[in-house]
């Protein structure tokens, strides 16, 4: 018997281990578990900058920022320092009866970037806490003015707004909310979204009519306007594929939720933080939400933290020295969550990320609108750091099974084998999704372009030989 074993075999050893532990024990989200006896998952293992690289060893760039995360890039030593000084001098307290200095530090700076009046800050974990906040403020805030009924939500169809019953309620994507149906007893409704080139609406006009906004005004009176209590809308629809609202959409739902005394809830999860060029998507768009819901980018993902940013009309009721907002969370303003996000809009600041946002989209979208001399290309659109691509047979929407083998069998597979991190969606029409870290620049706008192009012309040639109908 051999008493070493050789470094390469120990390498594959440690390998083989760790995908049986993700294999057998860890289970991915939105995901199947895989079979038994399948390979080993690609893992990722570390991070530098716009790229990360799996335990193999292969480079990707990373044209997602994790999950429209990461605005900073990976590998920021200034913010894992950050959060190591507050774990060691304070790594735990709740924001329930006391407050802790990163919370009311970080709350602080967030309510000077925020526009308006939007001045006090509820902390979430994430997301989908973040959403379900908003609405039970929006709830409570009406039953302390004497309005309980307004206790119904409005969103778009298609949008996702995550996955917690109350979240999962507002999202408007049917394949997420079926196996869980019904959710809160009907208490949310949907509506257009602003989806241009396919809209049942106005898409064969010349220009957008805001029949979409107008959909929201016939939602609001159908349902009663003194049982709605919120509109929830992201600045720019993720889910469908970056779905940007016409000139004069938002100044329309505002006049709308005005007129019905309805409040507007900015949900800037991805739009915020410099996606979008500017802190937030409100701004880029120039609309004034009563509420924002905010996480991913505020700690470019070293540690969860979310929140709603809220105006000084809906917190005024709850200055009576009387009435709570009865809601909290344990990990919600996790002192080591605030210190990372303090660290990242250092890190924001200093580099000036929104201005380069705000230079560099022209070219960025430039270089992927040269993907529209394919035949499978048939719209690039998005804004800021935040661009889909969106595919068609010439021009003709593809059918179900080629959307299916092109999204799922064949993209998903290439674009990581060609070192490409990035989103393909087919939930509705099928797009390829881009939302970089925003120190990326023309060199990886460069590499993200040839890679799409060569998975996208090379799914051509196989979808010109039939390849999804055998
Ligand atoms: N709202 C929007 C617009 C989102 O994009 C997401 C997640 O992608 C959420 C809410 C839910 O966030 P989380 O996954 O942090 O719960």
């Amino acid at each position: 018997m051999r008493l070493f074993m050789t470094e390469m075999e120990v390498a594959l050893e440690d390998a083989g281990s760790l995908g049986r532990a993700a294999n057998d024990h860890l289970w991915l989200h939105f995901n199947k578990l895989p079979a038994e006896g399948a390979p080993p998952p690609r893992m990722i293992d570390r991070g530098e900058g716009c790229f990360v690289w799996d335990t193999e060893g292969n480079r990707y760039l990373d044209g997602l920022a994790g999950l429209f995360v990461v605005q900073a890039g990976h590998g920021r030593s200034e913010i894992a320092e950050a959060m190591a000084r507050q774990a060691a001098k304070l790594a735990y307290f709740p924001i329930w009866a006391y407050p802790h200095s990163p919370a009311a530090r970080l709350a602080e700076r967030i309510a000077n970037l925020a526009p308006g009046d939007l001045n006090r800050v509820f902390f979430t974990t994430g997301g989908s806490e973040a959403v379900e906040s908003a609405w039970k403020l929006a709830h409570n805030y009406f039953s302390l003015i004497g309005q309980p009924e307004r206790q119904k939500v409005i969103s778009r169809r298609m949008a996702y707004h995550g996955t917690t019953l109350g979240a999962l309620a507002v999202t408007g994507l049917e394949t997420l909310k079926k196996p869980f149906l019904p959710l809160l007893n009907g208490k949310s409704c949907h509506v257009a979204n602003t989806n241009r080139l396919h809209c049942p609406l106005c898409s064969s006009e010349p220009a957008c009519t805001l029949a979409c906004a107008g959909e929201i005004e016939q939602a609001i009176l159908e349902q009663g306007p003194e049982t709605v209590a919120a509109v929830f809308l992201e600045p720019v629809q993720n889910a469908g594929g970056c779905f940007t609202p016409a000139p004069g959409y938002f100044a329309r739902v505002r006049e709308i939720c005005d007129r019905y005394g309805v409040l507007l809830v900015s949900d800037e999860v991805i739009c915020a933080f410099g996606r979008l060029g500017e802190w937030f998507g409100c701004n880029r768009l120039g609309y004034r939400p009563d509420m924002i819901t905010f996480a991913k980018g505020v700690t470019s993902g070293y540690a969860p933290l979310g929140g709603v940013i809220v105006s000084d009309r809906i917190a005024e009721p709850f200055l009576d020295g009387k009435s709570s907002f009865i809601h909290g969370l344990t990990f919600a303003g996790h002192p080591v969550g605030c210190a990372a996000a303090f660290a990242n809009l250092d890190v924001m600041e200093r580099e000036g990320l929104n201005q380069r946002v705000l230079d560099l989209e022209g070219e960025f979208r430039g270089r992927l609108e040269t993907l529209l001399e394919l035949p499978i290309v048939t719209e690039v659109r998005g804004m800021g750091y935040f661009w889909a691509i969106e595919m068609a047979r010439q021009g003709e929407r593809f059918g179900v099974a080629e959307k299916e083998w092109l999204i799922r069998k064949f993209l998903s597979r290439r674009l990581p084998e060609s070192g490409l991190l990035c989103r393909v969606d087919d939930r509705g029409d099928p797009v390829i999704q881009l939302s970089p870290p925003l120190i990326c620049g023309r060199p990886e706008f460069d590499e993200m372009t040839a890679a799409i192009r060569r998975c996208l012309e090379e799914a051509w040639e196989e979808l010109s030989a039939g390849v999804a109908m055998r």
